[in-house]
């Protein structure tokens, strides 16, 4: 049986932020980061909770890769402040530990009804406000855990590309790499259907398209509205359909060695797309195809996907190689073991068109 689930109400375009007037609640629990309360972020959510005559409270202490005990510290207030209503706000790393919050503070009394959920991206890049997917980093263990359960999936997205215009470059680029990776596994993944597909191509091409334009003029609205809408569509994709190793290999890097996720992914999906090609070779065509690559032959539109992904990697700095991004020889070393381990673990391994060896996992990421 083939199943395609989108449930999050997406609001989307110009003035998107106002839809939080139509908002019903009591009270809301604004989970965010500092950055979110320095640029008036986050009093642009609360003017309009208040024009709502919705009380609300902020926890801004969310870090980059929310960590366990990030989490533990919002579960407690969330839970003290008794919100019917939880507001993400900020990067793929705000809207995690607010579903993980929502997550804990539910299992601890699922007697009271679940809060709504709404989420207001501010980088396009993890696809987060239409997943039920998050992801949080036990810090002891230095692993990243993936949490799926569809009590986290959102209520309601809200895509508003004001709040992206700030995003720096080196940010954009790396959320922006995070979104292409997304949609290359979910086309490629064992899950893949007619639905999935649809939404991952056209998340691939806008990629090719806009992301360009934002990470060399950040004022471009065009370009900033539409990562947005490539992100979610992204993130619809992915959230049927799974991923695959550049993502297992990705959450083991941030773990480890606090790779920013998307520069992780980016750096990594050329090895992983050389080696699924033998397995998944005539999808990977179809989408040098519909991007107007070179693909005469199954092998030159391969290869000409790789280059491409290489190409743009080039255009926003992004290096080649995985020992480029900072990681000391000897420590690489050291890690791969547990590294092959961690990936081999990861739940986005499972749903990879390739199935992996541990040695696989171990010369992908030396070739890396
Ligand atoms: P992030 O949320 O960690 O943000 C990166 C940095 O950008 C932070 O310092 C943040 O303050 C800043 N920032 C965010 N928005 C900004 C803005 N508008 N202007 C200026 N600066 C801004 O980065 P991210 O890539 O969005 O999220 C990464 C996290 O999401 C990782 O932990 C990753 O594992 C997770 N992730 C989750 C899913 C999912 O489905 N749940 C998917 C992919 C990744």
């Amino acid at each position: 049986m083939t199943q395609f689930n989108g449930r999050t109400q997406i609001c989307y375009g110009e003035n998107a932020i106002n839809n939080l007037e139509k908002l019903t609640g009591r009270h809301a629990f604004i989970v965010t980061d500092p950055f979110m309360v320095k640029m008036g972020f986050t009093d642009r959510v609360i003017s309009c909770l208040e024009r709502a005559n919705i009380s609300q409270s902020v926890f801004d202490k969310v870090e980059p890769d929310p960590s366990l005990q990030t989490v533990q510290k919002g579960t407690v207030k969330l839970l003290s402040d008794g919100a019917d209503l939880v507001i993400a706000l900020g990067g793929g790393s705000a809207i995690d530990a607010a579903k993980a919050m929502m997550y804990f503070a539910y299992k601890a009394d699922p007697s009271k009804a679940k809060p709504q959920l709404v989420v207001i991206p501010t980088t396009s890049g993890t696809g987060s406000e239409v997943t039920a997917v998050t992801v949080v980093t036990d810090t002891e263990q230095q692993m990243k855990i993936p949490l799926i359960d569809d009590l986290i999936l959102p209520d309601m997205a809200v895509l508003d590309a004001r709040f992206t215009r700030s995003v720096p470059p080196s940010v954009t680029a790396a959320t922006g790499m995070d979104v292409l990776t997304h949609a290359l596994e979910a086309f490629v993944s064992t899950p893949a259907n007619a639905f999935t597909d649809l939404y991952a191509v056209h998340a691939i091409k806008y990629v090719f398209r806009y992301l360009l334009r934002c990470y060399r003029n950040g004022d471009d609205m065009e370009a900033r509205q539409n990562m947005l809408l490539a992100s979610c569509m992204a993130g619809m994709a992915f959230n049927n359909s799974g991923l695959g190793v550049a993502h297992s290999m990705a959450h083991t890097l941030g773990g480890l060695f606090h790779i920013p996720h998307g520069k992780a992914n980016a750096v990594l999906l050329p090895y992983v797309i050389r080696f699924n090609s033998f397995d998944v070779r005539d999808r990977y065509r179809t989408i040098a195809k519909k991007l107007e690559l070179p693909c005469e032959t199954v092998e030159q539109g391969n290869e000409s996907l790789i280059e491409a992904v290489r190409w743009l990697n080039s255009q926003m700095g992004i290096p080649n190689r995985v020992r480029d991004l900072g990681i000391k020889e000897d420590d690489f070393q050291t890690a791969l073991e547990t590294m092959a381990r961690h990936a081999m673990d990861d739940a986005c391994t499972t749903t990879n068109p390739r199935r992996p060896s541990p040695r696989d996992i171990r010369q992908l990421l030396r070739k890396a």
